[in-house]
């Protein structure tokens, strides 16, 4: 949750999104998104 509120106070400094997942300014759009960070680790690569 953190980290969406630092994304959006990135906003208003006026950053843009990054396409690194890993950045704070990657763009997500709910807070699915954002557990798919944590989930994607755990999920073997086939
Ligand atoms: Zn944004």
């Amino acid at each position: 949750m953190v980290k969406e509120c630092v994304h959006e106070l990135g906003h208003i400094f006026g950053f843009v999104h990054c396409p690194n997942i890993e950045c704070v300014m990657y763009f997500s759009n709910s807070l699915s998104d954002t557990d798919i960070k944590g989930k994607l680790s755990a999920v073997p690569a086939e």
